[in-house]
């Protein structure tokens, strides 16, 4: 991406592929920047935000998440507060837990210097957490504490998501009121910090999304306000081709579409929630992930579309999780047998879990599950499913991890299915499931845990070195 600024002061921002996402006077110009949770660990990260958030007079609407690991075994305040929650439960004392968390803040404000004192704060909290105050409420007063200090740091107002992020009854985002009032509430501030991650029930309650949730609050905040940008300020130079922690110093995807981006960050490409992009997708307004420790970085830019004749390469990323069982069920006939899928999908329904795939043959169907939810239910599903199909086999596989091959440039291209099998099998992986979308935006391969880091690998160097 280039970042393009003109003689009149307005600023153009066009990609690799030429793509102008906009063109407009700078001084109009809104953005919305999310910071993550290393990006605002200590005082030193703190410092770093605000210049990138000051360099700009467009960043006016900030979404802090709480305070990350500051080092590699360093724990996060979420966690921290969650470990409180867990305490109370085993009617275990708080009081050396919650001070580490004190602790945590009172050292970030004090190495900013600042005038500012949150013991009332931290009396409020900890009475709430001792006398049983919901999970959620206590894990959201990671990002709100935090977005406290931000705020004051910055001089911009603190809005608390309570007041403008709305939830139905059945926990997901009623988006129509959220817009609505958030819009409302945001008008009447020109700069504004929003802590990320929670809302508020219909019944007055906090409640979170899931883990690494800002995001999401940082798509809100910029739907709401109709922002020309969101942000999404972390600790890599945005979303690369694989995991990092995988695979030695992947690509930096330049361009990519938001359905690229919700496959590969639902199939583990944690850098960015995967259902942060709703919000913003349906206004067209662009994400763009950055680095707050190389801001000189252009980062990844996420558009509804993008020239697909313009790909550099035909596989946008690899993305993949651990932690998957497969399902075989065979029965002779099974073809002919109408109602034999609906049977197995109403076991599953019973038992509340959720197929990830279903990968089929004429006499065979294989239901891909999470661990999480399966293994709990394992015995009493088995059964139900052989109860309800008379199945003449049921065999379970533990230990699968998922890869997915993910590209808008694979619809197609001829081979790229073979040539993503042909890397796998010469590292000597034995596929043990493959799934392919119609839409042929990715590719799906089942292996065995122990092979996952060599089929990344395998699929990575076959496609970019
Ligand atoms: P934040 O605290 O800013 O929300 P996260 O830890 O949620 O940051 O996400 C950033 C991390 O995501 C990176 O440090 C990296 O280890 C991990 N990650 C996994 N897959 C990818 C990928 N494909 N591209 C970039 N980062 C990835
Ligand atoms: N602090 C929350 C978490 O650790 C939310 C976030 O970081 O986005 O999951
Ligand atoms: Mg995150």
């Amino acid at each position: 991406m280039l970042i393009i600024p003109k003689n009149n002061g307005s600023i153009s921002y066009v990609t690799l592929e030429n793509t102008i996402i906009f063109d407009k006077g700078y001084l109009e110009m809104v953005k919305v920047v999310k910071f993550g949770g290393s990006s605002l660990a200590d005082a030193e990260q703190f410092k770093k935000v605000a210049e990138i958030i000051k360099s700009e007079d467009s960043r006016r609407y900030v979404v802090a998440s709480a305070p990350g690991k500051r080092y590699d075994d360093d724990i996060k305040v979420t966690d921290m507060l969650y470990s409180c929650y867990k305490l109370v439960k085993e009617n275990k004392d708080i009081d050396e837990a919650f001070k580490l968390i004190e602790d945590r803040y009172n050292g970030i404000i004090k190495d900013l210097g600042l005038d500012f004192w949150l013991q009332p704060e931290f009396d409020r909290i900890k009475n709430a957490i001792v006398h049983h105050a919901g999970r959620d409420y206590i894990a959201s007063r990671g990002e709100y504490l935090n977005s406290m200090i931000l705020a004051k740091y910055l001089g911009y107002d603190f809005v608390d998501a309570e007041e403008g992020i709305f939830f139905t009854e059945n926990g997901v985002l009623d988006t129509e009121k959220t817009n609505e009032e958030l819009t409302k509430i945001l008008k009447e501030h020109t700069h504004a910090v929003v802590p990320g991650f929670y809302g508020v029930m219909p019944n007055g309650t906090i409640k979170t999304f899931s883990r690494g949730g800002s995001d999401i609050t940082g798509s809100i905040v910029a739907r709401a306000i109709g922002a020309d940008i969101y942000e999404n300020w972390t600790d890599v130079s945005g979303m690369l081709m694989a995991d990092p922690r995988c695979v030695k110093n992947p690509k930096v995807i330049n361009t990519i579409t938001y359905a690229e981006l919700r496959e590969l960050a639902y199939m583990g490409a944690t850098v960015m929630h995967e259902d942060a992009i709703f919000p913003v997708r349906e206004k067209g307004i662009p994400i763009n992930i950055r680095n707050t420790n190389k801001p000189e970085d252009a980062g990844t830019m996420i558009v509804s579309k993008v020239d697909s004749n313009k790909v550099d390469t035909v596989i946008t990323g690899i993305a993949g999780k651990k932690g998957f069982s497969v399902i075989s069920i065979e029965k002779s006939m099974m073809n002919a047998e109408i109602g034999f899928g609906r049977k197995v999908l109403e076991a599953l329904e019973n038992h509340k879990i959720c197929f990830e795939h279903l990968p089929s043959g004429i006499d065979t169907m294989s239901v891909v599950v999470n661990d999480n939810d399966f293994l709990p239910v394992k015995e009493t599903l088995i059964a139900d499913i052989q109860r309800k199909t008379k199945a003449d086999n049921i065999s379970v596989y533990n230990g699968i991890a998922l890869v997915a091959v993910v590209g808008r440039g694979m619809a197609g291209v001829k081979g790229t299915a073979g040539r993503v099998f042909g890397a796998i099998g010469n590292a000597g992986i034995n596929i043990r499931m493959i799934d392919q979308g119609s839409s042929e935006l990715n590719i799906i391969v089942g292996v065995a845990e122990d092979d996952y880091v060599k089929t990344l690998e395998a699929i990575y160097n076959e496609f970019v070195k």
